[in-house]
């Protein structure tokens, strides 16, 4: 007898980071922004007739499109929009990793990557970072099916620079590259200016992290219009009306006010500066921060240990308990005040443990 059970796909899931709901809790776990929204997307917002509602949203995105397309000056046929960049993602790993070799990606990165394969069915190789967590680029030299890393990286924070990914393009010419640019903007190079040169570069951005709209669900890719064409062939094969009518007109009139954006940015790499010195001066170590995150190690007091006391009052930060990366933290950068209760607490803390 056959059972129902034998063909159920069987897969691994990600698990997102834990989403309390505490009164002054301090969530520097999901590398959230601290800050709210532009003051422009509320107006928006507050104008919005609720008889939007009744009508499916335009299937094309057509307003977030043209005004993505505008924003980064590009061609509107060379943006594809999804349900935050992990939708996107997704679809980009369906559309374009079906060879039947490997894809290429780093050991330590976002773990998302090794489920997407899974549940797709894609074969995947892991390429370990260096000792420092660096991409060596030549790891990514051979045959394969495709490439794909965020940069900076996660949970390492690293950026690399744009160099590397000139060198990776040209060794893979006959293969889809994904630069998963999630953290680009808290510091880093886009790799943007490469995509009218490679054809075969897609970058993929997304509102949760720099535009404070993780809860609104907007993500991007930039390319080759025929990657767009593909991507979006493979959306209208699943789902026509992914973007629905508050992702379109919040996605699109956030991008007008880069003056906040900015503010934003800057005041998040200053709270980056100042917890990178208080960290250092409390013993921690950690390769130089180019993400709205810190990667933290303590050598002489276990980050499991770390996590648990920081949980306890209330200060959520990420742990990985996984090869290589057991001994760190993940901690997002809050707002000044979050920080320096964060930093009073850990030098109370190990101070008491001395
Ligand atoms: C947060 C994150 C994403 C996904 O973000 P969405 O909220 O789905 O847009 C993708 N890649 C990396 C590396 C991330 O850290």
């Amino acid at each position: 007898m056959k059972n129902w059970r034998d063909n159920i796909r069987k897969v691994v899931p990600y698990t997102p980071g834990e989403q309390p709901k505490k009164e002054g809790m301090i969530k520097l776990n999901t590398n959230e922004n601290p800050y709210p929204p532009s003051p422009s997307v509320r107006k928006r917002l507050e104008e919005m007739s609720v008889d939007t509602l009744r009508l499916y949203p335009d299937p094309t995105a057509g307003v977030l499109v043209r005004a993505l397309a505008d924003h980064y000056g590009v061609q509107d046929d060379q943006v594809f929009v999804g349900v935050g960049s992990d939708d996107v993602l997704a679809m980009a790993f369906m559309t374009f990793f079906n060879s039947d070799r490997p894809i290429f990606f780093p050991d330590i990165t976002y773990s998302f990557y090794p489920v997407w394969a899974d549940v797709f069915r894609i074969g995947y190789e892991t390429k370990a970072l260096d000792k420092d967590f660096r991409i060596r680029p030549e790891d990514y030299y051979g045959e394969n099916g495709g490439v794909i890393f965020p940069n900076p990286n996660a949970p390492t924070s690293i950026l690399e620079p744009l160099d590397l990914i000139r060198d990776i393009l040209e060794h893979n010419r006959d293969v889809v590259v994904i630069v998963d640019e999630a953290y680009i903007d808290f510091g880093g190079v886009s790799a943007l200016e490469l995509v009218n040169e490679y054809d075969n570069l897609l970058v993929v951005r997304t509102y949760s992290k720099s535009r404070s709209m993780a809860g609104l669900r907007v993500g991007f890719a930039i390319g080759h219009p025929d990657l767009i064409k593909a991507l979006n062939d493979v959306k209208y094969s699943f789902n026509s009306y992914t973007m629905d009518a508050f992702s379109l007109a919040l996605g699109a009139e956030t991008l007008k006010d880069t003056g906040y954006f900015e503010e934003c940015m800057e005041k998040i790499i200053r709270t980056r500066a100042w917890t990178a010195k208080e960290l250092t001066r409390l013993g921690f170590v950690f390769p130089e921060p180019m993400a709205n995150f810190i990667f933290a190690s303590h050598p002489d007091i276990p980050a499991e240990e770390l996590f648990a006391r920081l949980r306890e009052q209330d200060i959520y930060v990420r742990y990985f308990p996984l090869p290589r990366i057991d001994n760190y933290l993940r901690i997002t950068i809050g707002t000044d005040e979050q920080m320096k209760t964060l930093i009073r607490f850990l030098e109370k803390y190990i101070n008491g443990r001395k």
